[in-house]
């Protein structure tokens, strides 16, 4: 790949992380009124990321289910419980699979 092409392909990811971000964060605050719209959203973004072959934020990583990819609201269509031991994990469950969970390591 030339430099100028290299140089191309970081601005790409660039402009889809930023638009990733702006996806989520819309489909946060519409979450309550509007959960199909938001779910959409989410999965307009995990389109996004999977074009350009980059991972999602680990901000945003742990609010897609494992098993139905769908984007989750804690409270509305998700659960999330701490499982105490070493490490303690962070664990959401998806309500509309009732199967997908997804553990995020706190602390070692
Ligand atoms: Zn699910």
């Amino acid at each position: 790949m030339s430099r100028r092409r290299r140089k191309e392909a970081t601005e790409t990811k660039r402009i889809a992380i930023e638009r990733i971000e702006i996806l989520l964060t819309k489909a946060d605050v519409i979450y309550s009124d509007e959960p199909l719209l938001a779910i959409r959203y989410g999965e307009r973004a995990r389109k996004i990321a999977m074009k350009v072959k980059i991972q999602m934020p680990k901000k945003w990583r742990f609010r897609f289910c494992r098993k139905c990819k769908k984007f989750l609201y804690p409270g509305i269509n998700a659960h999330v419980r701490i499982k105490a031991g070493t490490p303690s994990r962070v664990i959401t469950y998806c309500e509309l699979c009732h199967e997908g969970s997804r553990a995020l390591v706190i602390n070692k």
